[in-house]
Formats: structure tokens, C-alpha cells, sequence
């Protein structure tokens, strides 16, 4: 699914070295969500694919609470305190769906058990069916739960290969630190916007075990050309340059800080 239409906005550069010409400005609530973030602009592509995958989603689920929707990107883009990326309109966070049915006022830690995996899955599963998401970064420990939840609702292989992997390709569910109270989304480049920059933003799990191990970072292991062949490793990020790196960015392993520096 791509806009057919002349899209205006422009995502210039990248995720974590970008800024936002034209943007449209996410709203504030509607069926099945709501925003509390005031860093609302993205890309046409995003804010509307966003929008129908949220208004799918809550006419599957009617009467779930509504999502919390946090930042996109500011109007202009650009560096978004405390997030690294959220810089060309292309990233939105987006929060867990509680099982008990309460709607939160933004992004609360919930343990695993307070989950509702299933209408979460179904969320990302809306997401990739647009064909427009490039990354969903999620903590680890939550994955599990969502290939289980997806499991039981009967995906298709095709769907579970998107979303988790498969056949020698990653899926678009990647573990990422941080994250275990809400979850980012990375769409694409806009089609035909040649001012956005595409990054790649994961390896399967065992080539990035891999990658960590071996890794001596020569300069230019992450350099725009060998992208690909590098993750999020940890190792790699570190001994990167600061700027134009893949993925939602560096950040402490430290969970207590997962509240001033998201992604
Ligand atoms: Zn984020």
C-alpha cells in the first residue's frame, strides 16, 4: 500500500540526521487512539497509514482503550529531545495495549502479564500490512509473547515471516533496548521522495550475535555504503560516528532511563 496521490511532505535525510518539510500533523485522538504528545508531524505516508491502521484496528476491537500515541516528529523535524531519531517524520512510539481494558494516560511499564498481546500483534500486524514499515522496535522480553499471540490468532506465514522472520529474512519486529512500556515504528521512505535516506536498521538476531563477537569497528564499518552489513550492535554503535547511525540510536542499558532517552 502506497499513497497513489502527490504526497507534499518531504522526509529529508534520515531518522537520526533528518528534518521534516511539509509535514502533516498526526491528530489528536480519534477511534482507537489518542495522542499526548505535541511532537505530532510525519510524513502523508505516515500520519495516513498510521490513522488506517489505528481506525482498522479499533473496528476489530471496538471496545479496547483507545492506544497512546507519543511523538512523531516536530513541525520542521529535527533533533527531538530525548530521542536520537524522530528527526524526518518517519518514526512514531506507540504504546502496548493493557489487558485490563483501562485506557493510560501515555506510556505506563506494565509486567508482561498485564499485556494484551493479542490486540497489540494485531496493531503491528495492520502496520506491515501496509507495506510502508521498515522497523517495529520492541524489548526483547516482549517478543515471545507477541509471536505466541500471533501464533494463536492463526497468521498466516506470511504475516508471521513479516513480522518475525523467516525463510532467511528478518521480520520487522526488532529487539531493541528499552522499549518494554511502548514500542517505535519506522516506516519507509516515502515512495518517490529522493531528498529521504534509507537505512538499514537490523540483522537477524544470530548474525548480529555474530556481528557483536567479531566486531572490531574499523572506521567506516557503518559508513552510508556498508550499512547492511552492520546492525544496531551495540559494539558497532559505540565505535560509530555520532551522527547517521541506523536504527532508533544508542541509549544506556540502564532501564531507569528509558523515561528521558527514548527513541
Ligand atoms: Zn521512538
Amino acid at each position: 500500500m502506497t499513497l497513489q496521490v502527490l504526497p507534499q511532505s518531504r522526509s529529508m535525510g534520515s531518522p537520526n540526521r533528518g528534518r521534516l518539510a511539509q509535514g502533516r500533523e498526526f491528530p489528536k485522538e480519534g477511534p482507537g487512539w489518542f495522542r499526548f504528545s505535541p511532537n505530532a508531524w510525519g510524513t502523508d505516508e505516515t500520519v495516513t497509514l498510521l490513522q488506517w491502521a489505528l481506525e482498522e484496528w479499533h473496528r476489530t476491537f471496538p471496545d479496547a482503550p483507545p492506544v497512546a500515541v507519543g511523538a512523531l516528529s516536530r513541525e520542521g523535524g529535527g533533533r527531538l529531545r530525548p530521542h536520537k531519531s524522530h528527526q524526518s517524520g518517519r518514526d512514531v512510539d506507540m504504546g502496548l495495549v493493557p489487558a485490563d481494558g483501562q485506557a493510560r494516560k501515555g506510556f505506563v511499564p506494565l509486567p508482561k502479564s498485564g499485556l494484551d498481546f493479542r490486540k497489540t500483534v494485531h496493531l503491528m500486524a495492520l502496520l506491515v500490512s501496509t507495506g510502508r514499515v521498515q522497523a517495529i522496535f520492541i524489548h526483547r522480553s516482549l517478543i515471545p509473547g507477541l509471536r505466541q499471540a500471533a501464533e494463536e490468532e492463526g497468521f498466516s506465514p506470511d504475516l508471521m515471516a513479516r513480522l518475525f522472520g523467516g525463510a532467511g529474512r528478518p521480520g520487522v519486529v526488532t529487539a531493541w533496548k528499552g522499549h518494554r512500556a511502548h514500542y517505535h515504528v519506522r516506516f519507509t521512505c516515502p515512495a518517490g521522495d529522493p531528498s529521504c535516506h534509507e537505512e538499514a536498521v537490523r540483522l537477524a538476531p544470530k548474525v548480529r550475535a555474530t556481528a557483536q563477537k567479531k566486531a572490531s569497528p574499523a572506521k567506516g564499518t557503518i559508513s552510508k555504503k556498508s550499512q547492511k552489513a552492520s546492525g544496531p550492535s551495540r559494539k558497532v554503535l559505540t565505535n560509530a560516528p555520532s551522527r547517521g547511525k541506523a536504527g532508533p540510536a544508542r541509549s544506556p542499558d540502564s532501564r531507569s532511563r528509558e523515561g528521558r532517552r527514548r527513541y
